[in-house]
This record gives structure tokens, sequence and C-alpha cells, in this order.
């Protein structure tokens, strides 16, 4: 009988240290799984309407990258200038993205400005916008919160990056009704996807934690295409 007991006794222990392994498994396996969901914390939100939307890459391309920059932000001329040549060598320029620069303006009436100035070219000479991009982005001053953003600076970079610019037109488009239009239209978007960080980097609508982890952007983009084949 007493040796029966103990017999229950150890079956009881055995059992409830069981127990309370697989509870521990259960409990790290969940929070794994929420940590995962965290780091990859791609909302999932609707492709973009890209039209009237400065778009580089093919037109029919399966994966559609969207980038919310900020000519006033200085992790976006970093992001524009150490992730961005890599990105568009490796997806934009074989046909598996199209590229759209959205404009986001949290650095108040300079950004507002430089907005207009993208939009203007964009305007006027809508393959140009690119180079003109790269190069006002160039002009970011280190102690970037002083102010650099000025109408006289956008049309040097705007001559400096459109073929036989229109000077006269240029300075019209960025006064007018239609450029400012265009940049409520991005604020709109940056609105309707509640962007809150610049860069933010969005790939088919999930948008990315960290936009200079280019191996995760890789991989989202390398997941994308695999859906779509
Ligand atoms: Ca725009």
């Amino acid at each position: 009988m007493a040796e029966h007991k103990k017999g229950n006794m150890k079956f009881i222990v055995l059992l409830t240290v069981f127990v309370i392994g697989l509870l521990t498994v259960l409990v790290v396996f969940n929070n794994k799984e929420k940590q995962e969901e965290v780091s990859e914390s791609t909302s999932e939100n609707e492709a973009i309407s890209t039209e009237n939307q400065p778009t580089l890459g093919d037109a029919d391309a399966p994966v559609q990258i969207v980038e919310f920059g900020d000519y006033k932000c200085p992790s976006c001329k970093a992001w524009s200038e150490q992730v961005y040549p890599q990105l568009k060598k490796d997806f934009i320029d074989t046909g598996d993205a199209q590229f759209t620069y959205v404009n986001v303006l949290f650095h108040g009436e300079e950004s507002f400005l430089a907005a207009k100035g993208g939009e203007a070219v964009y305007q006027l000479a809508p393959e140009s916008f690119w180079e003109f991009s790269k190069n006002l982005y160039a002009n970011q001053p280190e102690s970037h919160d002083e102010q650099w953003v000025t109408e006289e600076l956008l049309l040097e970079v705007a001559k400096e990056s459109v073929e036989g610019l229109d000077e006269e037109k240029f300075k019209e488009n960025l006064s007018s009704d239609a450029v400012e239009e265009a940049v409520n239209v991005d604020n709109g978007l940056v609105e309707q996807y509640d962007i809150q960080l610049t860069p933010t980097v969005m790939i088919n609508g999930r948008i990315l934690e960290n936009p200079f982890d280019y191996e995760k952007i890789k991989s989202v983009i390398e997941e994308e295409l695999e859906d779509r084949q």
C-alpha cells in the first residue's frame, strides 16, 4: 500500500513537472510568436494609387515600393544615399519593383517648399524628378536644423537637374495651385496610412519597421515576388 502510494506520488510529481514544462514551452512559444509579429511590423495596407506620383520602374512590376520622405529629414538623406541605390539596382532596374516617392511635411514650411520644388519639376519634366530629388538631398547641410530650403536654392537645383529648364515656368509652377494641390494629395496619403516616421518604406502595402535593414527589405520583396509567381 505504502509502495503504491509512493508510486502515486511519484506519478503526480512527474505529471506536475510535465504540465509546468508544457506550460512554459507554450508561454515561451506564444511570446516568441508575439515578438515576431512585432518585429515583422508589416501592417497590411492596400496599394497606394501612384497616379500623378513620380514613379520609377516598370509600371507592371509585381512589387510596389513607396518611400514617404521629407527633404528636411537627415535620415531620408541617409536612406536615399545609402539604401536606395542598391534597391534600385537589385529590384527596380530589373523590372521586379516600381518605386514611388511621396512627400511628408514633418518639418514645416521648408518641407512644404521643398516638396513643392519636387512637384514643380515633376509637372515640368517628370523624368528629371529623380535627379532633382537626389540633388536636393545632396544640398541638405549637416546641421539640418538651419534654414536651407529657399526658392533660390530650388531654382539652382532645378537648373542643375533639368536639361534646358524653363526657369520662368519653374518659378510659376512653384507657386501654382496645381503644385500645392499635388503636395496636399501627398499629405492626404500620409494621414491615410498614418505615417509617423520618415523615411517610411512601404512594400506592397507592408510598412517596414526599419527601412535601413536591407536584408529585411530584400526578404519582404522576395516573399512578395514568390506570392505572385
Ligand atoms: Ca507627390
